[in-house]
């Protein structure tokens, strides 16, 4: 617009309009010439800070319309929330609150906002409430207290959670944690029962074993005594072998029972361990001498590698025993035409024995269950090898119980190494060969 083009200024018929005006005349008047440059510019600026002030209005508006609808989100947020929530003052007065589901603290109001904590009526509840107030006053982050309201005779229970706002204020979530702390409890009630069930089926497997063993060693010894009356002879041959297969089936038995018998003393707690300083060599050669029939059945060989810096070993001899009996009979029953082997290695405080074999092997992933009681490789109903499944899951609790531990490594078809590693003397100085 060229600064002397006044008419359509809208600057200029503003100001005639006004000079009319103030002096009371129809007549036009002109605005002179040399007035026009000024009143250009200031139209111009006025014009360039509408612009400015129109762009202003309509980014507040496009700023209110924004903050209504996330109020109004926020609004249907706080009513969907399961949780109960307000903001208290620091007199303990409710200042806003959503429904949430209902607390119960004030049973019969409409609303909770301008109610005090003072107003709650079961009187543990408004102690809680108060005392959690005060806590949060003196510094605390949060404080949670859990309460119980009974309601048309069904407690109900709940959670209330407190944080420090600004200005003093405090925000509290309730959480109403009735079904939770129910299916808690049921959990805790099922689990004492099965505690108690397995604590029933271990005493009575107790019993049962000790029971059968009796009239089992009878079996076993009337029928040593039988095959001691009846040497090997010609017309005895078939009762003598008879007598044996009584025998052999009698062991057998025996062993089951007693691997049952040692699993509900371990799973009752009732395992008496004697553990005392071991001599090792005594030890080796006894597990040899029980292990060397078994050695035959499978045509495999033996080798003892026993040249160790410690000749002592923290353990119960007995158990274990029992456990590098399990863990060679395992060996020979696992291996054909192989090299079985034990050998005692000093390992910093610990003293290790390692029973290897080169027999079938087991693969990773059944490694994991290995321990587990019943557990057996070879599951199916055509079993190859005989077995219950308790013996590596009995040696390792016994290995426990001495302080040790068990390790295993396998690769399937080259073969296993089970290392029981126990706690040494601790007398660093004992010697041995
Ligand atoms: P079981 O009485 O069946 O031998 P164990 O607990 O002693 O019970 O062993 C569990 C399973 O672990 C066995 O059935 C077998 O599948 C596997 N196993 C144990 N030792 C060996 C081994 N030296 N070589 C291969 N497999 C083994």
């Amino acid at each position: 617009m060229s600064s002397f083009d006044h008419h359509n200024n809208p600057m200029h018929s503003l100001l005639k309009r006004q000079i009319k005006r103030y002096l009371g005349i129809d007549n036009e008047v002109d605005i002179p010439k040399d007035m026009t440059r000024f009143i250009d510019a200031v139209n111009e600026a006025y014009l360039e800070s509408d612009d400015d002030r129109k762009m202003l209005e309509r980014t507040l508006d496009l700023s209110s319309q924004e903050l209504l609808q996330s109020n109004s989100e926020i609004r249907e947020i706080h009513k969907a929330f399961p949780d109960m929530f307000f903001t208290l003052d620091k007199t303990g007065t409710i200042l806003s609150s959503n429904k949430g589901r209902l607390s119960d603290l004030l049973p019969g109001e409409e609303t909770l906002v301008g109610k005090n904590i003072s107003n709650i009526p079961v009187d543990e509840v408004r102690e809680g409430f108060s005392s959690a107030v005060s806590r949060i006053q003196q510094g605390e982050e949060l404080v949670s207290i859990d309460y119980s309201i009974d309601i048309n005779d069904s407690e109900q229970h709940y959670e209330a959670r407190f944080v420090p706002l600004l200005e003093e204020h405090i925000f509290v979530i309730i959480r109403n944690i009735t079904e939770s702390k129910n299916v808690k409890q049921a959990l805790l009630k099922a689990k004492e029962d099965a505690e108690s069930a397995n604590q029933a089926k271990s005493r009575f497997l107790a019993n049962m074993s000790h029971e059968l063993r009796t009239p089992l060693n009878a079996i076993i010894g009337y029928s040593d005594i039988l095959r001691e009356e009846h040497p090997r002879q010609e017309e005895t041959e078939s009762l003598h072998e008879d007598l044996g297969r009584i025998n052999t089936s009698g062991h057998h038995l025996l062993s089951l029972i007693n691997d049952i018998l040692d699993l509900s003393k371990i799973e009752a707690c009732k395992m008496e361990l004697y553990i005392t300083e071991t001599d090792i060599g005594d030890l080796i050669t006894n597990v040899v001498s029980t292990t060397q029939p078994l050695l035959d059945k499978n045509n495999n060989k033996l080798v003892v590698n026993c040249r160790s810096s410690v000749n002592a070993v923290l353990a119960d001899p007995l158990r274990l025993k029992q456990v590098l009996y399990n863990l060679l009979s395992n060996a020979c029953k696992f291996t054909t035409d192989g090299t079985i082997s034990l050998s005692v290695k000093k390992d910093k405080n610990n003293v290790d024995f390692v029973v290897a074999d080169t027999g079938i092997g087991i693969s990773e992933e059944k490694q994991k269950a290995l321990f587990e009681v019943f557990s057996q490789v070879d599951s199916s109903s055509t079993r190859l090898y005989e077995g219950t499944g308790l013996g590596l899951a009995i040696s390792l609790e016994l290995t426990k119980l001495m302080n040790g531990t068990i390790l295993v490594e396998s690769k399937p078809g080259e073969g296993s190494v089970f290392t029981v590693r126990l706690p040494d003397t601790g007398h660093a100085g004992i010697t041995g060969s």
